[in-house]
C-alpha cells in the first residue's frame, strides 16, 4: 500500500461525521493491507509509530516542521510562518505548498521507517537531521499525504478513532461483521498493543488472536470497580468481602524483567522516568518477572501524611524528578499481583494473588501491601469506611476474595465504597468536554461560556452529551480551560459525538473533568443513554471539581453504562423498600 493510498482514507475518515461510517471506511482499508503493512497501519492511523504504552513520540515541535516545510519547498521561513497565521494549521500550510504534484509512490511501510527513524535521532546533530530527512519525504509526497505527515510529525492527527472502532472494523475487515470483536477485545486487555493484534490476526487468524499472553513488558488494561451506594447495598450484593482503603494517589501498573523496570498508568501510558524511586524499590525485588498492580501516592515526611492526588500528579510536570524524590517521596500501596516467574496469575482467586503480593514485596519500605479487612457485615463495612475516611483516605475498595483478575472490565468484583464532603454518599463523575457557547460577561474575556459535556459509550466508542457546566472553576481555571480548547476546536461535529444540541463550537473529545451533580434526571435534550425515543440522562446542578485529564483519556471517562446504574440505584434510594 502506498502513503498516498492510506492518505487519501485519512482524508475520508476525517471528514465523516458518522461512527458507522468510520468503521467501514477502516475496515475498507484493513482489508487492503498485507500482513507486514497491517502492524504499522494500526499505528499510523491512530498517528503514532508504535502502541500508547511505549514512549516514542514523532514529536517534531511547529518551528521544526515550519523549517522543513521551508527547505523542502524552497520557500522563505517568514513565509512559511505568515502562512501558518492565515490557515492556522500546518497540515493544511503543507498541503498548499506542495500543490497539485502527483508525489511518488512511497511505501506506507518505507514512511514508516523513516519516520520512526526521526522520532529516534538523538544527540548532536540530531535537529538538523530530522529537520532534513523530514523535508526529505514531505518532498515525496502528494498535498494530502503531506498534510497528514504534518499532523502526525506534529502529534495532530485526531481523526477520533478509539480502541473499539479499530477493533470492530478489523472483525468487518475479516468476516464482514462485528462478532470477533469480543475475541479481540480481550486480547487487546490482555496485551494493550492493537497492532500485535492486527499483525496475529492477519497471519494466524482468531485462534492466534485468542492465544496471545499476558507478556512482561507490555500492560495490562487495569480492571476498575463499579459503585453502590452504601454497605448495605454491597454486602447485600457481594457477601463476603475483602475490604481495602481507596488510595488517593496514581494507579500504577508495574512490570519487572530482570533489571529491567517499567510502570504503567492506568491509561497505559510509561511513567517509568516519573517513579523512579518505585522502579528502584521493584527493581532490588528478588522475583525474576512479576507485575504488580497497586497505587504510588505521595508522603511528606514533615507532616508524616498521605497528600491528595492534586499534589502525587504535580510530580509530572516537575522537572528534576531526583530532586522531587526527594522532596516528596512516593510509595506505593501493592493491591494486586497478575503475573509472577513466567506464570499469568490473573485466574487465580484474589485472596491467594493477595498472600502472595506479601511474600513478594516482604521487606521493602517503598511497596507496601494494601491491607484487607474480611467481613460480610454491613455494620462493620460501615466503621471501617468511616474508619478510613476519618484517617485523610478516600473511602475503601471493596473486593471479591474469590474473583479472578478481570483485564479492562468494570465489574462487581470490585466495588468502591467513597464519601463526599457534604457528608452522605455521594460519587464525583468523570466527563469530557465536547463543545462550548461563547460566554457574556466576564467568561467573554475567558472565550468560553458554558461548556457541553458527555459521557462515554465504551460498547459504541462514541460519546453522548449529559449536561451543560457554567459553575465549579475559578477564573484560572476558566483560562486553562480556554486554552486547552483552543487546540482542540474543529469545525463540524466529531465523528463519535452524538448531540441534539449545537454549541458555538465544537471541541475533539479530549479533556477530561472531574465533575459532581446533585441528581441525575431524564432528558429529552442530551443523547447519553438515548435510545429510540426514550430521553437520555441529564445531571442536575453539575459543578466542575479539577481537571482529570493528567490521569484520564476522553476514553476512562465515566460511561453511559454506570450513569445508567447510578440513576437505578438513585430511584431504589428514592423509594424506601
Ligand atoms: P476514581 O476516579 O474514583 O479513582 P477511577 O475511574 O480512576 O476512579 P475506578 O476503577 O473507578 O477508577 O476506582 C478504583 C481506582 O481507585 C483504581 O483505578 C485505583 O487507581 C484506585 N485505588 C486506590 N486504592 C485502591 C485499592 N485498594 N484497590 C483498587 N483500586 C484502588
Amino acid at each position: 500500500m502506498t502513503f498516498t493510498e492510506l492518505s487519501s482514507y485519512l482524508d475520508r475518515l476525517e471528514s465523516t461525521s458518522s461512527r458507522n461510517e468510520l468503521v467501514k471506511i477502516l475496515s475498507d482499508l484493513y482489508s487492503k493491507g498485507s500482513p507486514e503493512e497491517i502492524q504499522p497501519l494500526s499505528y499510523l492511523i491512530q498517528g503514532r509509530l508504535v502502541p500508547f504504552f511505549e514512549p516514542v513520540e514523532i514529536g517534531l515541535g511547529e518551528k521544526l516542521v515550519e523549517a522543513a516545510l521551508a527547505e523542502a519547498y524552497g520557500k522563505p521561513r517568514d513565509e512559511v510562518a505568515k502562512l501558518y497565521s492565515r490557515v492556522g494549521d500546518l497540515g493544511l500550510v503543507a498541503a498548499e505548498l506542495a500543490g497539485a504534484g502527483a508525489g511518488t509512490d512511497i511505501s506506507l511501510t518505507e514512511v514508516h521507517a523513516r519516520l520512526t527513524e526521526i522520532a529516534y535521532a538523538a544527540g548532536a546533530g540530531s535537529v538538523e537531521k530530522k529537520r532534513s530527512n523530514f523535508a526529505g519525504l514531505l518532498k515525496q509526497a502528494d498535498a494530502a499525504s503531506a498534510k497528514h505527515l504534518v499532523r502526525m510529525a506534529l502529534g495532530r492527527l485526531r481523526l477520533g478513532i478509539g480502541e473499539p472502532t479499530v477493533l470492530d472494523a478489523l472483525s468487518f475487515a475479516k468476516r464482514g461483521d462485528r462478532k470477533l470483536r469480543p475475541v479481540l477485545e480481550a486480547a487487546y486487555n490482555r496485551t494493550s498493543d492493537l497492532g500485535m493484534i492486527a499483525r496475529t490476526f492477519w497471519e494466524g487468524g482468531e485462534e492466534a488472536v485468542a492465544a496471545l499472553k499476558v507478556t512482561v513488558g507490555r500492560p495490562i488494561r487495569s480492571q476498575l470497580a463499579e459503585r453502590l451506594p452504601n454497605p448495605e447495598a454491597v454486602i447485600k450484593r457481594l457477601g463476603l468481602v475483602a475490604v481495602q482503603p481507596k488510595y488517593d494517589g496514581i494507579r500504577v501498573q508495574i512490570h519487572k524483567n530482570g533489571d529491567d523496570v517499567r510502570i504503567f498508568s492506568r491509561n497505559l501510558e510509561d511513567f517509568t522516568l516519573m517513579f523512579a524511586e518505585l522502579t528502584r524499590a521493584a527493581g532490588a525485588l528478588k522475583d525474576e518477572t512479576l507485575i504488580l498492580d497497586g497505587e504510588a501516592i505521595a508522603y511528606s515526611k514533615e507532616s508524616e501524611e498521605y497528600l491528595p492526588f492534586q499534589l502525587t500528579a504535580s510530580r509530572r510536570r516537575q522537572h528534576g524528578i531526583e530532586q522531587a524524590a526527594q522532596d516528596l517521596p512516593l510509595i506505593a500501596f501493592v493491591f494486586d499481583i497478575l503475573y509472577r516467574d513466567g506464570r499469568d496469575l490473573t485466574e487465580m482467586p484474589y485472596e491467594q494473588r493477595l498472600a502472595l503480593v506479601d511474600e513478594v514485596i516482604a521487606g521493602s519500605t517503598v511497596l507496601l501491601p494494601a491491607p484487607i479487612i474480611k467481613t460480610d457485615s454491613a455494620e462493620v463495612l460501615t466503621k471501617i469506611l468511616l474508619d478510613n475516611i476519618s484517617r485523610g483516605l478516600e473511602g475503601v475498595v471493596v473486593k471479591r476474595p474469590d474473583s479472578p483478575y478481570q483485564a479492562g472490565a468494570r465489574n462487581f468484583n470490585w466495588v468502591k465504597l467513597k464519601r463526599h464532603t457534604s457528608g452522605q454518599l455521594n460519587d464525583t463523575v468523570d466527563l469530557v468536554l465536547l463543545g462550548y457557547y461563547f460566554g457574556k460577561g466576564k467568561r467573554a474575556a475567558f472565550g468560553a461560556g458554558a461548556l457541553l459535556a458527555g459521557v462515554y459509550d465504551a460498547e459504541k466508542d462514541r460519546f453522548g452529551t449529559i449536561t451543560k457546566l457554567g459553575t465549579g472553576l475559578s477564573d484560572a481555571g476558566w483560562r486553562e480551560i480556554h486554552e486547552r480548547a483552543d487546540k482542540l476546536q474543529v469545525d463540524h461535529k466529531p465523528a463519535r459525538v452524538d448531540a441534539i444540541l449545537e454549541p458555538d463550537v465544537w471541541l475533539e473529545p479530549e479533556v477530561v473533568v472531574e465533575v459532581l451533580a446533585d441528581e441525575i434526571t431524564p432528558s429529552p435534550r442530551h443523547t447519553a443513554g438515548m435510545v429510540g425515543d426514550q430521553p437520555g440522562y441529564a445531571l442536575r446542578f453539575p459543578r466542575i471539581v479539577s481537571f482529570r485529564s493528567a490521569d484520564k483519556r476522553p476514553e476512562d471517562a465515566t460511561t453511559v453504562k454506570e450513569i445508567a446504574e447510578l440513576f437505578r440505584q438513585q430511584r431504589e434510594r428514592k423509594v424506601p423498600a
